[in-house]
Order: C-alpha cells, then structure tokens, then sequence
C-alpha cells in the first residue's frame, strides 16, 4: 500500500514539473515567434542571402549569434536561435560556419524579393545561353562573395569551350564592369587562357573606389586568380586599390574604361555588346555590374545645384562648412558621422521616418554618441522641400523649417540596372536552389558556338 501511495506521489510530482516545463517551453516558443515576427516585421524582409535556422536541431550554443559583424540579425530565444533583424543580414554566411550541429543554412532571400531579382542557375547563368550575371547584381552583397562568383563563372565558361577553336574577331568571353566581380573574372580569363576585354563606365575597382577614405572593407583573408591568398586580416580600401593595381598591371589587363555597354544583343549564338562608339563580339558575356546603378534623386526643386552631392569620399576636404545628410541608411550614417568629426562642421541629418530601423548596431551606437555631443543633429519626420544657394528648407513634421548650408549629400539608394537587363532579355523570378546548391537547381545543356553538342 506504502508503495503504491509513494508511487502514485511521485507520478504526481513529475507531472507537476513536466506541466510546468512543457508550459515554460511554450511560452518561449511564442516569445521566439513574437520576436522572429518582429524582427521580421521591424526591418523588412532579409535581402539575399540570409540564414534559415532549422529550430529542430539548433542546441542553443548561441555561437551564432556571436559571430556576426553585423551584430543583432540573430538572437537566442528560449534557447533557440531566431532572426531578430533580418534586414541587417548581408550574407557573410559566418554563422552557418560557427553552428556546431549544421542547424544554419543560407538561402536567398523569399518569394517576394526573389521576384525581383535576376533568375540565375547555379551556374550563375541567366535565362540567356552563356550570359552570366555575378556579384551584388545577382543579389549578393560582399567582396568576398564577388570574387567567388566572378572566378567562377570563368570556368564555367572555360570548361564550355576546351578544346573548341576560337573564332576571328570574336571574344571568348566579355565581362562589363571593373569592380571585385568583373576584375577577378578578367584575371580568371587570363589564367584559364581565354581571350576577353571587360568594359568599365567609370573606374576600375567599383563600388570599392567610391567607399570613404581608410574604409576597412574586410576582415576575412580573399583569393585572388594569378596571385593566390591575400593573407591581411584587416584591409582597407586604399590597399585593396593598390593590390589590384599591382596585379592587373602585371597581368596586362585588357580594360576599355570610361565605356558603358548600352546594349546586348544575340544571333547566331554569338553576342554583340554596343557602347556609344564600339561593337564587340563575343561567345559568352559575364554582366558584373553590381547594384550601385544611378544614385536616386529626391526630384525636389534646387536640387541640380552643384552643392548637392550623392557620394563622399573625403570628409576630410570639408570643415567650417553647414552640412545636410539625408537618408537613414548606413551610407547616410557613416557620412554624417564622418563629416561630424571634421573641425567647425554644423551636421544635419535629415530622415524622413521617425528612428532608424536599418542600420548596423555599431553605427546607432555611434551616431547616440555623435547626437549626444552635437556633433551630429538628427531630425527624424523630416525631408527636404527645397534647396536654395546658402539654405535648405526642410518640412519637419509638416512644418516648414529654413536651416542654413553649404553643402548637401543624399543617401536614398541607387536604381539598380533592371530595366537595361530587361531590355537584353533577361528573365526575372525566383531561383530555384539553396546557396549551398543542395537542391534541385535545373541544369540546361548548354553548348557554346564552336563547341560540339
Ligand atoms: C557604402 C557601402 C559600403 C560597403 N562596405 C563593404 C565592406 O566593408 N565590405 C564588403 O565586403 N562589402 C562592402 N560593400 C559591398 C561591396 O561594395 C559590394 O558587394 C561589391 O563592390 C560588389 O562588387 P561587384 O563587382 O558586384 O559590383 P561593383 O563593385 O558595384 O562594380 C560594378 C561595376 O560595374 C560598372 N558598370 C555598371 N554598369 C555598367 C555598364 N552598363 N557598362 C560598363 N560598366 C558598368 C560600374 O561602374 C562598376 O565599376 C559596401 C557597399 C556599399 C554601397
């Protein structure tokens, strides 16, 4: 009888603790979700590449969440690692690689932003044969990520054409734009001995020539074609500008500056890429335009005067001066930021909502710090109506406000190139495979002109 009552206690017991954990379990659950939700909700969906945490294997380490440059895309909740600002992700992709138990994996981004990216294979091959898109074009932001696609798809391309004769007059492949994409892809050509030239509208190096003065743009080491690791564990711009030099001097890069491609055509299998005085010919085209595009204009009246600018590069040339920044991304930030510094500058920035919900947790922490000492001045609700010579005219929560300026930068993005990829033919949609390309990505034969089927 003894037993019996001990047992039936104990049962008791056990299904007083197990009620309580199982309720403890949903409760964090509902908070992960909440949390998940709001991140979500908060800052947009993620753009390109971003983690998706399978809940069912994660154990809770939390090395994820302390990995990430970026700092709070993800959190721990009830033991589990969610997504708490989803729009910060930009795909370094460190914290699938720190997840003990492969519980992380990085796809692209849903549906919504699928459709209006570029369809690309896993190849990196669009809906035209032998038209290649790499870098932030196809929707990966990085240098890293750039360099790998731009070798890539290089031996992509040279594998299709081993042992076919070249053809007179035609490339064997043309790359349009000089940034890390295109510049690896011209250095992978060379060593994989194929004839090319790449078509730059501005300069070489891209978006990395246009970044502010000592920018740090990598702490992890990067390959390159005909020179191997670069083993610096902290670069900057200005290194990374000269290493290219080096090596494409030394390779005898094969580069029409200064030339925007304005069309692409194809007939016969053969493309023909037109800049505003030249026709090219080619057997394959890599687009490593990246997504800068056109800086977007605010279309408000005075803002064709000289003193409205969309990029900076050297904050250190302007001091004494009234400055505008407007926008409320990390571009618009870090310049305020940096303009703030410099001596006897007056920074306004100007953003249109009321807190910054996009920009990395290292650049609120340091505009607070910039704010709090007024070297920064923040006007949330707020956007420009006007510029004249020596003023702005600023409507702050519907109220018209005149401030005093020099000099005005604006930070509202850039048009990416889809309509001029449009233009050419290429097919837009959501692709079809995982980053890691475990899944099914359709593969199409493909056979090059010159190549035997
Ligand atoms: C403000 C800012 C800060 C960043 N900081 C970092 C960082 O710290 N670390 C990091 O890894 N990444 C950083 N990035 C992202 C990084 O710059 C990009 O991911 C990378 O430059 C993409 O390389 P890409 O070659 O694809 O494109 P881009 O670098 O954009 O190069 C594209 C090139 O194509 C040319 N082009 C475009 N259209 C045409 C045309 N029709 N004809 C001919 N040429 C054309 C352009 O002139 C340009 O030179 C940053 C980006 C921004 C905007």
């Amino acid at each position: 009888m003894d037993t019996f009552v001990t047992v039936i206690l104990a049962v008791g017991v056990a299904m007083f603790f197990l009620r309580g954990y199982l309720k403890k379990l949903k409760k964090h659950d509902e908070l992960a979700r909440r949390i998940a939700e709001k991140g979500r909700l908060s800052s947009g969906d993620p753009q390109g590449l971003h983690p998706h945490i399978d809940a069912t294997h994660c154990i809770g380490c939390g090395a994820c969440t302390t990995v990430c440059p970026e700092g709070d895309v993800l959190t721990m909740v009830g033991g589990k690692a969610v997504i708490a600002n989803g729009q910060s992700c930009i795909g370094h992709g460190l914290c699938a690689q720190a997840c003990p138990v492969g519980a992380i994996t990085m796809v692209m981004a849903g549906p919504s932003m699928g459709a209006d990216m570029p369809y690309l294979t896993e190849e990196y091959e669009t809906t035209i044969e032998n038209l290649f898109i790499v870098g932030e074009l196809g929707g990966l932001g990085l240098i890293k990520n750039a360099l790998d696609q731009g070798r890539r798809s290089l031996d992509v391309i040279a594998n299709r054409l081993r042992g076919t004769p070249s053809l007179p007059g035609v490339y064997d492949v043309l790359i349009v734009g000089a940034g890390p994409a295109g510049i690896t892809a011209s250095l992978r050509a060379i060593e994989r001995r194929l004839s090319y030239i790449t078509i730059e509208r501005d300069e070489v190096g891209g978006t990395v020539a246009k970044f502010p003065r000592q920018k740090v743009v990598t702490t992890t080491p990067l390959e390159f074609p005909m020179y191997g690791k670069l083993d610096k564990t902290e670069l900057s711009k200005e290194h990374l500008l000269a290493f290219w030099d080096m090596v494409l001097n030394r390779a005898d890069f094969n580069v029409c500056t200064d030339s925007k491609v304005e069309d692409i055509q194809r007939t016969d299998g053969i493309f023909s890429v037109m800049t505003a005085t030249q026709r090219y010919r080619a057997r394959a085209v890599v687009l490593a335009l990246g997504r800068a595009g056109t800086p977007r204009k605010l279309g408000v009246k005075g803002e064709h005067f000289p003193k409205v600018m969309y990029r900076l590069i050297e904050a250190d040339h302007y001091k004494h001066k009234r400055i505008l920044v407007v926008g409320g991304g990390d571009s618009a930030v870090e310049a305020a930021l940096g303009l703030g510094q410099q001596e006897g500058n007056q920074v306004t920035l100007s953003y249109r909502q009321g807190a910054f919900i996009r920009i990395k947790a290292r650049n609120a922490k340091r505009l607070e710090e910039s704010a709090r000492t007024g070297k920064v001045r923040v006007i949330f609700n707020s956007m420009p109506v006007e510029f004249r010579k020596d003023a702005v005219i600023l409507s702050v929560n519907g109220k018209l406000e005149s401030i005093a300026n020099d000099f005005v930068w604006i930070f509202a993005g850039g048009t990416p190139p889809h309509e001029f990829l449009k233009k050419i033919g290429v097919g837009f949609g959501m692709r079809d495979m995982t980053v890691d390309g475990r899944n099914e990505a359709r593969q199409r034969r493909v056979v090059l002109v010159g190549q035997s089927s």
